[in-house]
């Protein structure tokens, strides 16, 4: 399998390439020349498969560059009852009102982004070990990518992470698990300024071209293509866990904020899984649910974005969005690079002609959740079927609720748990979150955190003071 870029200006690359490269050189994205499709024969043989199993029958169609014995293994020790708290992996539960729930949050860090950085964790390190290489990891976080980041890369050879945070803004919660990691590898610092000050330090410090080559700077944000790949495994096992046989056919309901969860149900669909609708729920940021209503793409500006209560999904742009328009484009890379100039120019771009395509063709839809949504749908969920959803799930089920139609089988994609937003449920219920085993007394745990002003010289230092030479 080759790797091309979105806007065509990259020579076909294999799959451990584009897993260490973060964007193509053109300022596109990855992705597969073609999507492998999956008959209904392989469709049969894969129902019964164990997580481990069906994730390593599907990683193989597109990371075909790692010999068979070697990603078997490391699919087997990524998707493990130990790691992710149960044999399923990802159970699936079914609500009063007969809206099916897929849990993907019972991983290290209580949230879905664990199902593919576990992986890439394990993935980095096997493929820099064969290459004699290291990565020195730099990020900026407001919370779950941090902490997904850091409980992924803790431990593993020939990667470090320096996560950079704002000083004071992230809950207690999420300060107490990134910054209570002892690993030697794990770095923490604590900007005095805001997430934006953080994103343009990593910004500054990978445009310094000699230093990003000197000292091996690398990412892990959402467009990079083995976690949207890790992600398209859920949506089959999901699949065959809400359906008796293969003749029947399934809608996902997606908690959406970067388009990178929904991306990989829009490429498990491209491949051939039976999938109806691909159903798109967005927070009051609103500008996914803005395209699949109107054709019209119009991304915000930092001032246009709110602060939510489901924080993950605030987002102002959606950076895997240029995915599904390459494919939507018939794979013109001209016409998406066009698209993304206009973007560029703060203008965004009109698709409305194409919009009976994108839901008939494609299977989109999608609506939109505001906090007082997110409350109700919380205290409903636990009035009548006895579960306390997170705020992000919450926007999805009310989404759902929304679009339904009569007998339709829908999936919802729990995307954290309720844990970790505990001001919201009580706010919502009254009372606390359930905190699941092993998190007792997270927040006394001992920090380690490095305070920095916002300035990118002094995080160079910091990571030069600490990578041995
Ligand atoms: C990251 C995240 C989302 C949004 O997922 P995308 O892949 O960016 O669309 C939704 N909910 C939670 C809890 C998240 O952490």
């Amino acid at each position: 399998m080759n790797y091309i870029s979105t806007r065509g200006g990259m020579a076909p690359l294999r799959f451990s390439d584009v897993l260490l490269q973060g964007l193509a050189p053109d300022g596109g994205l990855a992705m597969p020349e073609s999507y492998p499709q999956i008959d209904r024969a392989r469709l049969d043989a894969w129902r019964d498969l164990s997580y481990a199993e069906l994730a390593f029958n599907i990683l193989g169609l597109f990371a075909d560059d790692i010999p068979a014995d070697d990603l078997r293994a490391i699919v087997e020790r990524t998707y493990r009852a130990e790691v992710f708290g149960a044999a399923e992996i990802t159970p699936l539960k079914t609500l009063s009102d007969g809206i099916k729930l897929l849990e993907l949050s019972n991983g290290p860090t209580l949230a879905f982004k664990d199902m593919a950085m576990q992986l890439l964790g394990n993935l980095f390190e096997y493929v820099l070990g064969r290459r004699g290489q290291s990565l020195n990891i730099l990020g900026a976080t407001s919370g779950d990518t941090g902490s997904a980041a850091e409980y992924a890369m803790r431990g593993k050879r020939n990667v470090r992470v320096f996560m950079l945070s704002p000083e004071g803004r992230m809950s207690a919660f999420q300060r107490a698990q990134m910054f209570s990691l002892a690993d030697d590898n794990i770095h923490n610092i604590a900007i005095r300024g805001m997430f934006d000050d953080c994103q343009d330090i990593v910004k500054a410090v990978s445009a310094d071209a000699g230093f990003k080559t000197a000292f091996s700077i690398g990412t892990v944000n959402s467009i990079n293509w083995a976690r949207v790949v890790a992600q398209v495994v859920y949506y089959f096992k999901g699949y065959f866990a809400a359906t008796a046989s293969n003749d029947e056919k399934v809608s996902f309901c997606v908690p959406s904020g970067n388009f990178g969860n929904v991306c990989a149900g829009h490429i498990a669909r491209s491949m051939g899984l039976p999938v109806d609708r691909l159903i798109v729920a967005t927070n009051e940021n609103d500008v996914l649910d803005e395209f699949f209503r109107s054709g019209r793409y119009r991304p915000r500006s930092g001032a246009e974005t709110r602060v939510t209560s489901s924080p993950s999904m605030d987002i102002s742009k959606a950076s895997n969005f240029e995915r599904f328009i390459f494919d939507l484009c018939g794979r013109d890379a001209g016409e998406v690079k066009a698209l993304w100039a206009s973007v560029a120019s703060g203008q965004g771009f009109d698709l409305s002609a194409r919009r009976e395509e994108i839901a008939e063709r494609y299977g989109f839809v999608s609506g939109r959740s505001t906090h007082a949504d997110r409350l109700e749908t919380i205290r409903r969920v636990d009035a009548d079927s006895g579960v306390v959803v997170d705020p992000h799930t919450a926007d999805g089920i009310k989404v759902a609720r929304d679009l339904r139609r009569d007998g339709e089988n829908v999936v919802c994609l729990e995307t954290a748990l309720p844990a970790k937003f505990s001001e919201t449920i009580r706010e919502a219920l009254g009372r606390d979150a359930p905190r699941p085993d092993g998190f007792e007394g997270l927040e006394q745990r001992e920090q380690r955190v490095t305070v920095m002003d916002a300035d990118a010289e002094r995080v160079k230092a910091f990571i030069r003071d600490h990578v041995a030479a």
